[in-house]
């Protein structure tokens, strides 16, 4: 076994439950705010401020909590965080996550871009692009792409682009051996074998999309050296012009194995720069990390931004629902774009993705249906609660929230027409007021089922 003496510790390690993490979606509240309303006891995670650890959670499933379902926090392993507090996303910036489903670094990606620049989250595998979008959604996502392409195809349209690319490889995953008992039986020596590959191929194309200057973070959830340290040392060997960040030694942080790999694919190279978070050393289930920087200089890219602007018919009915509903923000002029008869804003022009397969492209905000404009979820999901003129606050009453997000009608006395549905102010989704009945408008796919408690 690699790891000698700490083996034991390794293997024991795997006997211990499996940790809940938890990482606050700052883009709708602050890490302190959170700790002062959460419902449950959270210790932090010392190398994402943002990050927690779900220290008990006998009398509530954080998944099932109304905060979950107002996309205030997105439940990810802490040692998973590490990628993206590496990446370090800048506002602003054009960062492209390759593997980005279901999106839990996708969504660490856009709040600490503060929901501004252009994150392109790519997923190969088409049913796996829809969770993405739906966690996207659900934290309040505005200048995104959710794209479902392969590497290639990506390299051909956007080559030497982005400030900032994430790998996140398909990989053995031996880290989720703890929770996922299945991932255990599908390991084998031929599994890691094919990954690696895999791999390879992976970083080798993600390298390409990357502008001079700009950095590149490859990650897995596995242990295997061959996965990880053989992986960048290869790279290494082939693309002269990327080199190892030295990260910083965060608590928590290991250091690479070079010397789990053969000499002769070690050899000069610093490979103790990568990073590993191991389960008998620190919180989380464990990660491989590795900040890759191109040579060169550092300006920021540029994409085409968009300056279309609505047919005026449209722009009359959209005015109409924006100047009533919401109380900041001006409607924007420019940046409209419709497919078929739905509305979205978008702060590049759509020639950027021409051709390619959108799953979403830009903040979706309705849609018109008879000459009347129908809000849409991701619309509702990235205001506050105090942007909007009419909203209806569940406050905690925790019956009417559970009726609410199981799809039944709230029965409300008040003005007609829509309401944003908010839980202690934070949006959940949109209802529609007719007569002392609210409508329910929580999307059908997200609707919870019922008996839940
Ligand atoms: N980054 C994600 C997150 O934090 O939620 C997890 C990504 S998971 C480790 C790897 C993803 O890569 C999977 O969703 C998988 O479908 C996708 N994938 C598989 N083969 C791929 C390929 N050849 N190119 C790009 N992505 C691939």
């Amino acid at each position: 076994m690699l790891l000698g003496g700490e083996s034991e510790a390794f293997l024991n390690s795997f006997n211990q439950p499996p940790s809940v993490g938890l990482r606050v979606n700052t883009l709708k509240i602050t890490p302190e705010a959170f700790l002062s309303v959460s419902p449950f006891p959270l210790k932090p995670v010392p190398w994402c401020p943002e990050g927690f650890v779900v220290t008990s959670n006998d009398h509530v499933r954080p998944s099932r909590h109304p905060y979950y379902a107002a996309g205030l926090y997105y439940l990810q392993d802490p040692s998973a965080m590490a990628a993206v507090v590496l990446l370090d996303p800048q506002p602003g910036e054009f960062v492209l996550d390759l593997c980005a489903a279901p999106g839990g670094k996708a969504t660490h990606i856009l709040t600490r871009m503060r929901n501004a620049g252009l994150l392109a989250a790519n997923e190969a595998v088409r049913s796996r692009a829809n969770v993405l979008l739906a966690n996207m959604e659900l934290f309040g996502a505005k200048p995104i792409l959710v794209i479902n392409e392969t590497p290639k195809v990506l390299v051909d349209r956007w080559r030497g682009t982005f400030d900032r690319v994430l790998v996140d490889a398909p990989c053995s995953g031996e880290s989720l051996f703890r929770k996922n008992p299945a991932a255990c039986r599908e390991w084998s020596p031929a599994v890691v074998e094919g990954c690696a590959a895999r791999q390879g191929m992976l970083l080798a194309m993600a390298a390409d999309l990357v502008r001079e200057g700009g950095r590149l973070v490859y990650s897995t959830c596995t242990f295997a050296p061959e996965e990880n340290e053989a992986v960048i040392a290869r790279f290494l060997r082939t693309r002269r012009d990327y080199h190892l960040v030295e990260p910083p030694r965060l608590p928590g942080f290991s250091c690479g194995r070079l010397d789990w790999i053969a000499p002769e694919l070690a050899r000069g190279l610093p490979l103790e720069r990568c990073v590993r978070l191991w389960p008998h050393l620190s919180i989380g289930e464990g990660h491989f990390v590795a900040v890759l920087e191109r040579e060169g200089s550092a300006t920021h890219s540029h994409f085409v931004t968009y300056a279309a602007s609505l047919p005026s018919k449209v722009k009359r009915v959209v005015e109409m629902f924006w100047n009533e509903m919401l109380s900041t923000d001006v409607m924007p002029d420019s940046g409209w774009y419709m497919i078929d008869r739905t509305l979205h804003w978008t702060p590049v022009s759509p020639t950027v993705w021409a051709g390619l397969r959108v799953v979403r492209a830009g903040w979706q905000v309705g849609s018109l249906s008879g000459g009347q404009f129908v809000p849409a979820y991701a619309l509702g999901m990235a205001l506050c609660g105090s942007d909007v003129r009419s909203t209806f606050d569940l406050g905690n009453d925790m019956p009417a929230t559970v009726s609410y997000l199981c799809g039944e009608p709230l029965q409300s006395i008040g003005p007609e027409g829509w309401v944003l549905i908010t839980y202690e102010g934070y949006p959940l989704g949109w209802g529609k007021r007719v007569r002392g009945v609210i409508k329910n408008h929580y999307p059908r796919h997200r609707r919870w089922p019922r008996p839940l408690f």
